[in-house]
């Protein structure tokens, strides 16, 4: 039973899983949240939720929330409760001292797409102006740091282009690399009554995704790629669209460079990237592709949504740049119903990387390499800034395995479950000689934790959310800090507990309202926001300046950000992860709609129908050759390592490729995944492993 009284007042707040970021009234009766209704006026979407959302405060009042700072020297001892002001005097002197004795650059902080804009801005803060180096990286590394690169790239800036209404101006939904029913379930809604209606769609995905369904089974195009090959897929396309005169000629050359078009164009009207010519690699068949190119080209207005079947791959910032190829090429950007939408999985990572969490950028996207913007910087907080980027997630963990990076301050992030070769991760994590955690659970990575410093729910905090269309939304304390601190003043403590022992001047934020300010006053496309507009207008999309005061929910509408278009050559190039005789089945992961991530709130909140086990899909082909029957538990093991879940067979995957999710600690999926990342961002290859699947009984 949910529903445990009759409210008597109401907060509206942002709910805090994934990028569509839906606006919720949280209903209370006195200090008691008694449900959450989905608020009518909220521009993301405008009164509906799906089931995650609806119920998200179950967590909150878990018995495993830790609600008290703990410490202790080694990790084989047992934890020692603290008061917070123990804790964080013992957390700023290790710290201090390993700079003392390793030097400035030995510690780092990891800020969470979870937590809200201010927190994470404070994180980097942390990291450049008390730390003094750049070391901040986030767990948008992970996920979608290629759609930074590639649309950075490309168009000038990382976000999507058009706002979530403007599905409704969409004749043509063309997805790749995600499956919106379950991973952003609520804008899949609107999607899917788009299809209703009559728009046509294109999955580009090795697994069968529910949308497909929602399609006329005669609009539906599902091009079954083999895991690995979205490049050549996406050049394949391209390929179509110009050797057979399908682009908007009109919109290249008055929009892009055109000199790059040209080498562009030479570069992928070459035989060798015809549908015929990569159908063996890629395993789609031409006819299917040459079709969803017409289609793309010709049939309308036509918008591309993309997730981490793009990015998580040794290629996935190519990909990024081949998908904004092909809107430049077709003209389909700049209006209603057109655009190059990432699909964020998390709540804030557009806000995380929006907030200068990346070790090579400021707030807003600037390099650390810029004088001017980095002297803003030095003038307003007071201290020199590193003009040298910093260590990303997978390279602090390479360095403490060296014995070179010492000591990390990780808010809302459980890299142990999280990223890819657990082995790596805990080697890194147990080299390090003060691992700070800021969680709201005592989570995996907790274990090789000297410092836990409790966290906030998103119930217990001010702030504001970024979704995956640039809106800012805000979120509303509704009610008071179970653990005594929100996660910003947690950081600010920690901070001040720094400067004080160097006897620096501390930080003196008494509301997140205030760190929008700073942030506003030092990064132009926040300019315009402040607490006051977003009380007026609900939510607003960034660019909000000057010269959008009422925010952008159409970006490169006349120019793109960086002026002209560029278009880039994408070239192909096989992952060294290979299938052979040992490991001959490619293994892709994904995400159920009731879990969130690696389950941590969504496994803690009482309902039972959201405790379905992880499980291992395999084509029925497949399936029979091993003696694999429906249930079975079966060993997956890869190079890496192995894991045991139960089989369920479906012809949702293509004979070769198994699929499984990875929201509960006990599959351990990521043991399985390899090192190879992408050669643009370190962006793990969560997406193509080589696997074998054989009978076992059981874990
Ligand atoms: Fe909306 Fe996503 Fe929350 Fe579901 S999980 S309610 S779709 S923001």
């Amino acid at each position: 039973v949910i529903e445990i009284g009759t409210p008597n007042r109401s907060v509206v707040t942002t709910c805090a899983y994934c990028g569509v970021g839906c606006s919720f009234k949280a209903e209370m009766q006195g200090d008691e949240l008694v449900r959450m209704v989905p608020y009518k006026h909220g521009k993301a979407n405008r009164g509906h939720s799906c089931v995650k959302g609806r119920f998200a405060y179950g967590y909150a009042h878990h018995s495993d929330r830790i609600l008290n700072p703990m410490i202790r020297d080694r990790v084989d001892e047992p934890w020692r409760e603290v008061g917070w002001d123990e804790a964080l005097d013992f957390a700023a002197s290790k710290m201090l001292g390993l700079q003392e004795t390793y030097g400035k650059k030995s510690i780092g902080v990891i800020t969470s797409s979870r937590c809200t804009n201010e927190e994470t801005y404070l994180v980097q803060k942390l990291a450049r102006s008390v730390f003094g180096n750049n070391n901040t990286d986030t767990c948008a590394r992970v996920c979608h740091s290629p759609t930074g690169y590639g649309l950075g790239q490309t168009f000038g800036t990382s976000a999507g282009t058009q706002d979530f209404d403007s599905v409704e101006d969409t004749d043509v939904i063309f997805v790749i690399g995600a499956n919106p029913t379950d991973g952003h379930p609520v804008f899949a809604s609107r999607m899917k009554k788009r299809l209703r209606q009559g728009a046509k769609l294109i999955v580009i995905d090795p697994r069968r995704i529910d949308l497909v369904r929602s399609a006329h089974i005669e609009a539906a195009h599902h091009l079954p790629l083999r895991p690995g090959t979205n490049v050549a897929v996406v050049t394949a396309l391209a390929h179509v669209i110009v050797t057979e005169g399908l682009m908007d000629e009109d919109f290249i050359r008055s929009r892009c460079d055109w000199e790059e078009f040209q080498e562009y164009a030479a570069f992928v009207s070459d035989p060798r990237h015809s549908p015929e010519a990569t159908a063996l690699l890629t395993g789609v068949d031409p006819q299917a592709l040459r079709a969803a190119a017409h289609l793309y080209a010709t049939g309308g207005n036509g918008s591309i949504y993309y997730g981490l079947g793009v990015t998580e791959h040794s290629q996935g910032s190519t990909t990024v740049m081949g998908i904004a190829n092909l809107a430049m090429l077709t003209g389909n950007l700049g209006r209603r119903g057109v655009g190059v939408n990432p699909l964020r999985g998390q709540n804030n990572v557009q806000g995380a990387c929006d907030m200068g969490s990346f070790p090579h950028e400021l707030p807003g996207y600037r390099h650390v390499k810029n004088a001017d913007v980095r002297e803003m910087f030095e003038a307003l907080w007071g201290t020199e800034i590193d003009p040298e980027p910093g260590l990303r997630i997978p390279n602090m963990l390479d360095c403490a395995v060296d014995g070179t990076f010492k000591g990390l301050y990780c808010q809302g992030e459980d890299i142990l479950q999280s990223d890819p070769d657990t082995k790596h991760v805990a080697a890194g994590l147990a080299a390090m000689e003060c691992v700070i955690v800021h969680d709201l659970f005592l989570n995996e990575t907790a274990n090789y934790a000297h410092v836990f410093l409790p966290g906030s729910t998103f119930l217990e905090k001010d702030g504001t959310f970024t979704n995956a269309e640039r809106r800012i939304n805000r979120v509303r304390e509704v009610m008071k800090p179970l653990n005594g601190y929100a996660d910003w003043e947690v950081t600010q403590l920690l901070a001040n507990a720094m400067l004080k022992k160097s006897g620096r001047a501390e930080w003196t934020y008494t509301h997140p309202a205030r760190i929008m300010e700073e942030i506003a006053a030092t990064t132009p496309s926040f300019a315009g926001v402040d607490y006051a507009l977003l009380e007026t207008k609900g939510s607003v999309q960034w660019p909000c300046n000057e010269e959008h005061p009422d925010g952008t929910p159409l970006m490169h509408v006349d120019s793109f950000m960086r002026g002209k278009g560029k278009f880039i050559i994408t070239e192909y190039v096989a992952t060294d992860e290979k299938t052979g005789p040992r490991f001959p089945l490619l293994l892709t992961t994904g995400r159920i709609l009731s879990q969130y991530n690696v389950g941590a709130q969504t496994r803690r909140t009482e309902n039972t129908i959201w405790h379905e086990a992880d499980v291992l899909e395999i084509h029925p082909h497949d399936a029979e050759n091993r003696g694999v029957n429906e249930g079975d538990w079966v060993k997956l093991a890869s190079r890496s390592g192995e894991t045991a879940l139960r089989a369920k067979i479906t012809d949702r995957v293509s004979p070769g490729v198994v699929y499984t999710t990875f929201h509960h600690p006990d599959t351990q999926a990521n043991v399985i995944t390899t090192d190879f990342s992408d050669w643009a961002t370190n962006c793990p290859e969560f997406k193509v492993t080589a696997v074998q699947v054989s009978p076992s009984n059981g874990p």
